[in-house]
């Protein structure tokens, strides 16, 4: 085994079902390997459809007990597993470097973030409450909200550890029990996570870890089966679609973060500096692989010059390479065959006309390296207007009026986020108001944490992860009629 952690038994290769570990019943293993270096890190057990069934009748067993407890003894649990991943920042950062690519701090900043989720769910978990409906003298109307039941949650490869707490935390804090299938592309840091959870004391089957090379057979079991009463997904609209799809078979309540084509506007009353910097964050963080990251670069033409010249001159300071090493501002993407797609997505660009300002090419460490690149001369037609990059790849596109940039923005089947510049209050209110997107930064692009709902509009998905509405996901509501009362 080639990572070195403070605590080498938070490496876990098998599958975690009703509290025990387990290898898939065919015996079948899959690689995990490190993108930066090639590197074989683990073989992990690749389950299938049976042992997905009893992962589930595990969790609606253990659902039993866990939602008739007090809220605060649910919660008071996730302090504790909140409070060992704090704990063990280090080796959960060092797993997910090693697997997923993303600088080192890159990655202790994700555990962070991911733990926040739990925090905020062990707090918010204690409020959920329902209404009292006046009606005849006679009767009222009484409101409670339910735990929705067993959940199945698919998760993708950028953010190993937040894409799943952001689902575990809101779903065993009402009290359902979850049955989390982690992308094939980074099961080490699942597996590490659900570690800690069992040491914190979550009973057995309430967290079931289902590592596995045959996405569509657990997948399948997951969206076919009956005790499952909700999916919640994220990763790529194809995908979404196709899940959603499975679940109408059995009407199952969806929750879908699916892919983006997030504009930056930057209005020539912008201030350079400032949109300069958050430009940067939102392009080129964990390589360009978040489904908010700035997809199109939107520039009005008075401020359009002096915008690339910043912008290009701050990318040129990047230094690619292994994320373990201190001098790396930026790691590989997750696989040769996802460098090959970003660089035939620049390819189109450059065949239709786009100028390279910078990059443009696969990175000279081969693999999964990928050139920070700056394109402009880009127009609509271009496949990176069009389509989501997730790679590190800015096209600059020109723009006149404010009227040009709503529509430039909207011209898209995607609403995830969308992020404006401009110093004018007026235009801020207009902007945010006629863009169809599900969350919108103001001079801002660091938008998301815990306390925020994050969630997109059109075929970015639906439902809201974090904040106090990140529960709602995870309820039914319920009305009970309380008649009689004249007796
Ligand atoms: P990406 O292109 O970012 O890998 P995907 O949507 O392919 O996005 O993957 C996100 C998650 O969906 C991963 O956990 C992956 O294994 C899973 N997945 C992919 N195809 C299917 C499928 N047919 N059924 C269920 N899950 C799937």
């Amino acid at each position: 085994m080639t990572i070195k952690l403070n605590d080498p038994t938070l490496l876990k290769t098998q599958a975690f079902i009703d509290g025990k570990w387990v290898d898939a019943d065919s015996g079948e293993t899959f690689a995990v390997t490190n993108p930066a270096t090639g590197e074989h890190l683990a073989d992990v057990a690749s389950v299938g459809a049976g042992e997905t069934r009893r992962a589930i009748e595990a969790g609606e067993q253990a659902m039993a007990d866990w939602k008739a407890l007090p809220p605060k003894t649910r919660c008071d649990l996730l302090e504790k597993w909140y409070q060992l991943m704090l704990d063990n920042t280090e080796d959960l950062a060092t797993i997910m470097t090693a697997e997923q690519g993303k600088t080192l701090a890159e990655s202790r900043g994700e555990v962070g973030y991911g733990a926040s989720f739990i925090k905020w769910f062990a707090e918010e978990g204690k409020r959920v409450y329902g209404d009292i409906i006046p009606s005849t003298p006679d009767r009222r109307g009484v409101v409670i909200k339910q735990p929705v039941g067993v959940v199945a949650a698919i998760t993708p490869w950028n953010f190993p550890n937040a894409m799943i707490t952001r689902k575990a935390g809101p779903a065993l804090a009402v009290g359902c029990a979850i049955v989390l299938k982690p992308a094939a592309e980074t099961p080490l840091s699942a597996l590490a996570l659900v570690e800690l959870a069992d040491r914190a004391g979550l009973p057995a089957g309430l967290f079931s870890v289902l590592p596995s090379a045959n996405a569509a057979e657990v997948g399948g079991e997951m969206t076919s089966n009956t005790t499952v009463k909700k999916v919640t997904f994220t990763g790529s609209t194809p995908v979404g679609k196709l899940l959603m799809k499975q679940c109408a078979d059995t009407v199952k309540r969806t929750s879908m973060e699916l892919g983006g084509n997030a504009p930056v506007i930057v209005f020539d009353d912008a201030d350079l500096d400032q949109a300069v910097a958050g430009a940067l964050v939102a392009k080129y963080r964990n390589s360009g692989q978040t489904c908010i990251c700035a997809n199109r670069l939107l520039v009005q033409e008075g401020i359009y010059d002096a915008f690339v010249e910043k912008f290009a001159a701050a990318v040129a300071e990047f230094r690619i390479g292994n994320g373990f090493e201190a001098a790396t501002t930026h790691g590989p993407v997750i696989t040769e065959k996802a460098a090959a797609e970003i660089h035939a997505k620049v390819q189109n660009a450059v065949e239709e006309g786009a100028t390279v300002i910078i990059g443009g090419q696969p990175g000279e460490q081969g693999g999964s390296f990928y050139q920070p690149t700056v394109l402009t001369d880009v127009n609509d037609q271009m496949r990176v207007f069009r389509e989501e990059i997730f790679g590190p790849v800015a096209p600059v596109f020109k723009f006149s009026t404010e009227q040009e940039a709503v529509r430039m923005a909207n011209d898209t089947e995607f609403g995830l986020a969308a992020y404006l510049y401009t110093e004018n209050l007026g235009r801020i209110w207009r902007v945010s108001e006629a863009i169809d997107y599900g969350m919108v930064g103001v001079n801002e692009t660091a938008i998301s944490s815990e306390i925020i709902p994050f969630g997109g509009v059109k075929e970015s998905g639906q439902g809201r992860e974090g904040s106090k509405y990140g529960l709602d996901d995870y309820l039914e509501t319920k009305y009970i009629c309380m008649g009689g009362l004249n007796r």
